[in-house]
């Protein structure tokens, strides 16, 4: 059975390599090269607990179910690609700084509320303007930027192809079959899945399949500290940004900005998150911004993930992940490949593409 896969992201290459691994013939199609959009430009959090602020009942379910896929895939990612993907399960503080901000951590979840006093016990670089800490010994990270290009050595390696710098433009159906069509080529296929992120409702198609697409630019910063000192050990939240240790430097993000395809970086971003971040630890004033850079989230209108089958018969869909596509990519590999696949997949209606009334 042939398989296209439009887009190399996290989201394509995971199912792709789940698809690749249960025998199928799976070319991915990349309109770039692997794994350089909003895959690169995460944080690379695994973060259900901090994220569960923002998610419906559905999501948060489904955010919990990947985080515990996680440690496994990653062993597999790793194993089937002989890289390593720094996966690490080191616990996240959620700092509020005000009594009803706490009481709110409270409220979200069952870990242990933190004094402000515990919270700098743990983490001493936070400052005095703070009531209190959620600790989630749980919340994980993975490098993402490793992960991209370990998946894709996995894929290839599990017999799947890629074809890169080239644009999926255009899904047609002849004769019951799909035809996928680039600048260079046609692709005849039996199975399509659109995983293009931000990009996914840019294809041109005879009939929508996807709502108005709702790319969210995020900019994010690196930070490398003065000699002699040491980034955080675990993952830190609050102030209206989060602080990510990787690999000796500390990411600081993100923006949240509605300005459609652009990505250019701005002062202003960059102001911002620096204020924020020092806002939260005071001692990130000596440290030196050693990188700047931006990414587009797959937005959808109600910002939940659209996963499975369009209205067009074995044309399916693996995008809107949003601000969590890094937590969610064990979940969706083992959904979407067993849709495509045929074979029973847990529940994810609340998901699927024909909930807007534009495409249904
Ligand atoms: C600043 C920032 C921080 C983030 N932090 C986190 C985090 O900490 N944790 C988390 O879980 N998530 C995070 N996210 C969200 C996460 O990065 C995304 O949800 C996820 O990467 C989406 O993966 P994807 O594969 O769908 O899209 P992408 O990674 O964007 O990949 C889509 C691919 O499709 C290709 N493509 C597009 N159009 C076509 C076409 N027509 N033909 C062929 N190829 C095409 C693109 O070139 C691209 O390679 C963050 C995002 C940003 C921007």
């Amino acid at each position: 059975m042939k398989t296209i896969i439009i887009g190399a992201g996290v989201a394509g290459l995971s199912v792709g390599w789940k698809l690749a691994q249960a025998g199928l013939d799976v070319l991915v199609l990349e309109r770039a090269q692997p794994a350089r959009a909003a895959t690169w430009a995460a944080a690379g959090m695994i973060a259900p607990t901090a994220e569960s602020a923002h998610a419906n009942a559905d999501e948060t379910q489904f955010a919990r179910w990947s985080a515990e896929l996680w440690p496994e895939f990653a062993a597999q990612i790793e194993a089937q690609s002989g890289r390593q993907i720094g996966y690490r399960r080191d616990g996240a503080l959620i700092v509020a700084a005000t009594q009803d901000a706490a009481e709110q951590l409270r409220a979200q979840s069952t870990k242990t509320l933190l004094t402000a006093d515990e919270a700098r016990a743990r983490e001493p670089l936070l400052g005095g303007n703070i009531v209190g800490a959620l600790w989630d010994s749980e919340e994980a990270q993975v490098d993402n930027r490793a992960l991209g290009i370990a998946l894709a050595s996995a894929f290839v390696r599990a017999g799947g192809k890629i074809s890169s710098n080239e644009a999926a433009v255009r899904i047609e159906v002849r004769d019951d079959r799909l035809v996928v069509q680039t600048p260079f080529a046609l692709y005849p296929a039996d199975k399509v899945l659109i995983a293009a992120g931000a990009w996914s409702g840019e294809i041109e198609m005879d009939v929508a399949v996807l709502p108005t697409a709702r790319p969210v630019k995020g900019e994010m910063l690196a930070l490398i500290p003065p000699q002699g000192t040491l980034p955080p050990k675990q993952v830190v939240w609050g102030n209206g940004v989060y602080l990510v240790p990787r690999e000796g430097r500390l990411l600081i993000g993100a923006t949240m900005e509605d300005t459609g395809f652009d990505t250019a970086l701005t002062d202003k971003a960059e102001a911002w998150l620096t204020d924020r971040a020092v806002g939260l630890m005071p001692s990130l004033t000596s440290w030196k911004i050693d990188e700047h850079w931006a990414g587009l989230r797959p937005g959808s209108p109600d910002n939940l993930p659209i996963l499975g089958e369009t209205r067009i018969k074995n044309l399916f869909v693996a995008t809107g992940q949003f601000r969590n596509g890094i937590l969610f990519a064990p979940a969706i590999a083992e959904t979407v490949s067993r849709l495509i696949l045929g074979s029973a997949a847990p529940e994810i209606r609340g998901f699927a593409p024909q909930r807007f009334a534009e495409v249904s």
